[in-house]
């Protein structure tokens, strides 16, 4: 029986985030999940099972979050329907400005011929 409020674990799977609240128990102390919200819903929905492809650090500078929340799942082709572990990347908040940048001037270069000669893709 707990006597006292545990501390909020980190999620089994990622280490990386606090544990999803879980309820309260008989004992009017706060429950937590194993895992964290991502994880869970990654583990427990086949339909977000690709966020399981997730890493703990930075695919591109090999950055170490604080929490799950500064990397972001991107996919290397720009395909949101190609969910193999091949087009997935885990990349910070900041690589992944950068990522988006280049895609975007990628597709661009094919709408548009005109465009500037020195965009290196
Ligand atoms: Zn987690
Ligand atoms: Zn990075």
């Amino acid at each position: 029986m707990l006597t006292q409020q545990p501390t909020r674990p980190f999620c089994e799977n990622c280490k990386i985030s606090l544990a999803k609240p879980n309820g309260i128990s008989k004992h009017k102390f706060k429950q937590w999940h194993k895992y964290c919200v991502q994880c869970s819903k990654a583990m427990y929905n086949t339909q977000y099972g690709y966020l399981l492809h997730k890493k703990s650090k930075c695919d591109k500078c090999n950055f170490l979050p604080e929490d799950n929340c500064q990397l972001d799942l991107v996919y290397v082709d720009g395909n949101k329907k190609n969910k193999s572990v091949k087009n997935m990347l885990t990349l910070c908040a900041n690589c992944n400005r950068v990522h988006q940048k280049k895609l975007k001037e990628k597709n661009k270069s094919i709408l548009d011929i005109t465009v500037d000669a020195d965009v290196t893709i």
